[in-house]
């Protein structure tokens, strides 16, 4: 597997509206829109940084992870993104490890991004993204 680099960060938020100003008004980072990805009941915004971006996440359902996620810790850092070259071949390697994955087999996220979930067990409780773009 090849890891190419950190893809973005995922923070939690109560809004993204509301969240944004920090992000944008006092660190200067530009904030590229939003996207909805209903299956995952999220919207998300992104703030390129460098190489990589900050990712804010929103709930749009009460029954949503990032809702769920929230209800437990309250705001901040959700998971951390990893871009990999192939992510199928990634997790069939990570598989072969015996590492646990939340996610089998990608799933689409924003941007059209393929992206899928290691279980927290397996990383020493960190929630870890993989990413092909
Ligand atoms: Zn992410």
């Amino acid at each position: 597997m090849k890891i190419l680099k950190i893809d973005h960060l995922g923070l939690a938020v109560n809004s993204i509206d509301e969240g944004k100003s920090f992000w944008t008004d006092a660190l200067g980072l530009v904030y590229e829109g939003s996207e909805t990805v209903e299956e995952q009941k999220v919207t998300t915004a992104f703030f390129p940084v460098g190489e990589s971006e900050v990712e804010l996440l929103e709930s749009t359902a009460p029954d949503g992870p990032i809702a769920k996620f929230m209800e437990k810790k309250g705001q901040g850092i959700h998971h951390v993104a990893f871009r990999v070259e192939n992510i199928e071949e990634a997790l069939e390697e990570l598989k072969e490890k015996g590492i646990k994955l939340i996610d089998e087999k990608p799933r689409k996220g924003a941007g059209g991004a393929k992206i899928a979930f290691l279980h927290p067990k397996a990383t020493n409780g960190v929630l870890v993204e993989l990413c092909e773009r």
